[in-house]
């Protein structure tokens, strides 16, 4: 079968994320790596009375419902929705007055989780030898599209794709159907011109497979695939394998 179009998936696909990259917190005598270590010094000048125990633990618990909700509603929960939940948790009202203060802790963190993003310059080759060859195009389940916009063009990549798909601009995420209806729609192709590639069996493989796309697993780690997932057509190791899948 000869493809039209590929299409990758974000996170642990084309970047990585380094969690341990990510500046360190005390709790309870216990190192954290957090953006509670950038975020907080900011809360802290006008919410004083909050310690950094509170505002950790109700921080990650707006993180752990924002999760649930995307979960049970199928949709994205963008993070300025979850920003409001952490307020929410922490019994702060979000008056109008609010909102500005809301919106430059957001900023905080996720110019936070930005730094510890690495693409490395492999991947950046990998399109480019792509480029000619194909349509290319990109979905990302992420709760803030500005963001992952400024990972992919701090990357030098964003001018390379045809289409860039974020779930926070969408309102869906993978696997729901919508979100790779969509970018066959924008591409002006059918699901079976397009190939998929990304590193989640549940996420990437089941939703591509899901609308009738082929689709290659990124299995890194050697992970056996669960009964439940429908077979990727191809398993690569490393991104670089699928120039032989693709040539
Ligand atoms: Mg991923």
């Amino acid at each position: 079968m000869s493809y039209r179009c590929v299409i990758f998936d974000l996170f642990e696909t084309l970047a990585d994320f380094n969690r341990d990259r990510l500046p360190l917190i005390h709790i309870n005598g216990e190192p954290i790596h957090s953006t509670t270590a950038v975020v907080y010094p900011l809360f802290v000048e006008r919410y004083s009375q909050v310690s950094l125990k509170t505002f950790y633990y109700a921080f990650r618990e707006s993180f752990d419902e924002a999760a649930r909700l995307r979960e049970r509603e199928e949709r994205e929960v963008s993070a300025y929705e979850r920003f409001h939940l952490f307020f929410q948790k922490l019994e702060i009202p979000v008056t109008p007055d609010v909102e500005p203060f809301l919106a430059a802790l957001l900023e905080k963190h996720m110019a936070c989780v930005a730094e510890v993003i690495y693409t490395p310059p492999e991947h950046c080759e990998l399109l480019e030898w792509l480029r000619p060859k194909y349509q290319l195009g990109l979905i990302s389940n992420f709760d803030h599209g500005p963001t992952a916009r400024a990972i992919l063009a701090r990357a030098g990549i964003n001018s390379l794709f045809d289409l860039i798909l974020i779930s926070d601009e969408v309102g869906y995420r993978k696997p729901h159907p919508a979100i790779f209806e969509a970018a066959c729609q924008a591409l002006r192709i059918t699901p079976v011109e397009a190939i998929f590639i990304g590193d989640s069996p549940a996420v990437d493989i089941a939703g591509a497979k899901g609308v009738g796309m082929a689709a290659i697993w990124l299995n890194r780690t050697g992970e056996r695939l669960d009964e439940s997932i429908p077979r990727p057509e191809y398993t690569v190791r490393c991104l670089e394998e699928i120039k032989e899948i693709l040539e």
